[in-house]
């Protein structure tokens, strides 16, 4: 078999382990003085981590500065961020928090050094100026194990509401300098952030895994990922003994799937996870969790009716024996066993259904058009794509 040609950029260095918390002042102090601090409004800053972070900063004569994100960013709020500290000498800025937060730090970080508007180059509803870069140093921290943004080159913002959207900046450029996973940070987190994050990095792995632009590189890294996931998910979620390897297991394979989508992209799920999330409050790990399952079986079925070689029916068998963790005696069991796991996970992590969140049936349709997915495996129609909303209501 000859390999399709592919492309490996930007992966940022990786620090991976229990308490890599504490090398981040040091390296901070690598690349200068002063450090922009971008974190949540809450948790982190609540925690015992914060205060012995900047305690340690002040030792290694780290000066800093912080930006508060308070909930999924907006083009707004990073234009604020940039104009308030674009004149203040920041060396590097430290994303640390939950996927929001890095998202923000890495939009942030890329216009810093610019002081233009982040709509000058947000892709579609923007104003198409190329980006040229390059950005201030980035350090990526993550506090929830879920987007993997520590390891992708686009950072998404958000407008909510009935002209919402929901876009990225993106460029090879804002791809973290340095990703520093500590699994301990999300310790204790709430079960809903570890469920609805956790099923985030579930369907990036496995829509990445079915790419159209997955090759042998991004198929190694995701399969070991959904194993992590089968491994991690539910310890992490249900705390305990087992939480300690359960929140090294998903960091790991959160990580993992910010490479693979980066590499490989994604799929219809993500297509339709981003229309749910700006027109309706819906959290991003929720929209995807909601629909995983339904987006599996519209794809399994749609293949076999109109692409029967794919190679993607192969790699959802594959997927199904390993998250479900059995093993299967054709292919047609196996997908079998893929769409039981993946709607177990949904009813153990008490995943909201996506009218909870005010969604209606007439919303359908409007969701369903905005819907892109050009790594898809297969391009679904729109009847389809409203037949998976429909199931997920
Ligand atoms: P989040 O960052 O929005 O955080 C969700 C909640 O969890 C917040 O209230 C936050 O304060 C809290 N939280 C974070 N860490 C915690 C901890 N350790 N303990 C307790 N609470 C904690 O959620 P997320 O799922 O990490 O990120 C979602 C965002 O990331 C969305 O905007 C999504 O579109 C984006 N995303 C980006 C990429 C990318 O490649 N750039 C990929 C996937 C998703």
């Amino acid at each position: 078999m000859t390999i399709s040609p592919f492309i490996i950029s930007g992966i940022p260095r990786i620090l991976f382990g229990d308490g890599r918390l504490a090398e981040v002042p040091n390296l901070l102090r690598s690349y200068g003085e002063h450090t922009l601090i971008v974190t949540g409004a809450k948790s982190f800053q609540s925690s015992p981590h914060w205060t012995n972070l900047l305690q340690s900063m002040s030792a290694q004569g780290v000066l800093w500065d912080v930006m508060t994100i308070p909930g999924e960013p907006s083009p707004d709020l990073v234009d604020q961020a940039v104009k308030l500290f674009k004149d203040r000498g920041v060396d590097v800025v430290l994303g640390i928090g939950g996927g929001s937060v890095i998202d923000a730090a890495k939009a942030i970080a890329g216009l810093l050094p610019f002081g233009n508007s982040v709509m000058d180059h947000l892709e579609v509803v923007g104003r198409g100026i190329p980006y040229q870069g390059p950005p201030t140093p980035c350090i990526a921290v993550p506090t929830t194990a879920g987007t993997g943004s520590e390891a992708t080159k686009n950072a998404v913002l958000s407008a909510r509401g009935i002209e919402g959207f929901k876009r990225s900046f993106r460029h090879e450029s804002l791809v973290p300098d340095v990703a520093v996973i500590d699994p301990t940070l999300a310790n204790g987190s709430p079960p809903e952030i570890t469920a609805s994050s956790g099923m985030d990095a579930l369907t990036q792995l496995l829509e990445s895994y079915v790419s159209t632009g997955s090759n042998p590189f991004t198929d190694g890294l995701a399969l070991s990922g959904l194993r992590m996931v089968k491994e991690g998910l539910l310890p992490a979620y249900e705390g305990g003994a087992g939480e300690a390897a359960g929140r090294s297991a998903m960091a790991y394979a959160a990580l993992i799937s910010g490479i693979t989508l980066a590499h490989a992209g994604l799929g219809v799920a993500h297509g339709l996870a981003s229309p749910l999330g700006a027109y309706f409050p819906i959290p991003h790990g929720v929209a995807c969790a909601a629909i995983v399952g339904s987006v599996a079986k519209a794809n399994i079925r749609a293949l076999r009716e109109r692409a029967p070689d794919s190679p993607a029916l192969a790699k959802y068998a594959k997927a199904g024996a390993v998250l479900s963790g059995q093993s299967a005696a054709s292919r047609e069991q196996a997908w079998d066993l893929l769409m039981e796991t993946l709607l177990s996970l949904r009813d153990r992590l008490k995943i909201p259904k996506l009218r909870e969140y005010g969604m209606k049936k007439r919303d359908l349709v409007k969701i369903a058009n905005t819907c892109t997915a050009k790594t898809n495996p297969i391009a679904l129609t729109n009847d389809e794509l409203v037949g998976i909303l429909k199931e997920s209501l």
